[in-house]
């Protein structure tokens, strides 16, 4: 008996929607009209891609883990390229979505790097296994050129045809075709200093890459007159680095040096400011910055 009012009384209250809806006036329903959307009519001249920035990634793992790292975690990228004598790029996430590859940090002004950039790891070990500890009871604060692992030449070509193509599809500006520690230098050193960023420039003509003469024209400026920290400091943030405002070399400004040298000055990545890094960075201020390419 018990049962059965239990029964009558759920059969009840499930009803009761379904009564409701029955009773619901007619303007509140759904429309069965269809409407279209009119993409000829008018066009806006204020808009632009939503893809800014290019970043390059070294794995630090071989093929085999590289992949499971890249498709079964929470890392991911828009492209993969092996260590693998074939003619394959792979590509892991579509580039309308968003691939988690960049994390915290900053470029040119922008701090959601995730959102507007195509990422693309690079199978590479990174440090040479002998050299993973080298930072440890030691005198030294980087990581020298000699301690990265080289890239394949045929990834360094197949890296030179996707992003050429990237670059020119969404119009990106060569100064936001940056590295990972460009944009994280606290936290990430990739692709390191053997990835070669002048090559990239010269033969194919990717990002950006500063002129000799300019360099050579502000080392002699420097040796009239020295910049105070402040002003080096601004110099790095002009070019899109976040760089703190203290008036000290910090750790986490020389970070931004270091990360500065391993792209622009790899023979020589030390995270001490000199002469000729300041005079490579003024040298690209010169001729990248003040380019409208924010919007
Ligand atoms: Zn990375």
């Amino acid at each position: 008996m018990a049962k059965n009012f239990t029964a009558l009384a759920l059969a009840t209250f499930l009803s009761l929607p379904l009564i409701g809806c029955i009773t619901t006036p007619k303007a509140q329903m759904a429309t069965t009209e269809s409407f279209v959307i009119d993409t000829e009519t008018y066009q806006s001249t204020g808009k632009s891609e939503r893809i800014k920035t290019i970043v390059l990634h070294y794995t630090v793992s071989d093929n085999a883990r590289s992949i499971k790292l890249l498709t079964r975690g929470k890392v991911s990228a828009h492209y993969l390229i092996m260590d693998k004598n074939d003619n394959k790029i792979y590509s892991l996430v579509p580039e309308s979505e968003r691939a988690w590859h960049a994390g915290d940090g900053g470029f040119a002004g922008r701090t959601i790097l995730n959102d507007t950039s195509i990422g693309i790891e690079i199978v590479n070990k990174g440090i040479k296994p002998q050299y993973r500890n080298a930072l440890k009871n030691s005198e030294l604060d980087y990581h020298p050129y000699s301690h990265f692992v080289k890239f394949d030449e045929l990834q360094i070509k197949k890296v030179a045809q996707l992003v050429q193509d990237i670059a020119q599809r969404y119009d990106i500006s060569p100064k936001n075709i940056i590295g990972h520690a460009d944009l994280a230098p606290s936290r990430k050193i990739d692709p390191g200093a053997k990835f070669p960023w002048q090559r990239l420039y010269s033969e194919y003509g990717i990002g950006a890459w500063y002129d000799e003469a300019d360099k050579q024209y502000f080392m002699q400026q420097v040796q009239l007159a020295t910049p105070t920290i402040r002003e080096v400091k601004q110099a790095f943030r002009d070019y899109g680095y976040q760089m703190n405002t203290t008036d000290v070399w910090d750790k986490e400004s020389r970070n931004v040096i270091y990360a500065f040298q391993l792209h622009f000055r790899p023979l020589k990545p030390t995270g001490i400011m000199d002469i000729e890094t300041y005079a490579i960075l003024k040298a690209l201020n010169k001729k990248y910055v003040g380019r409208d390419d924010f919007y």
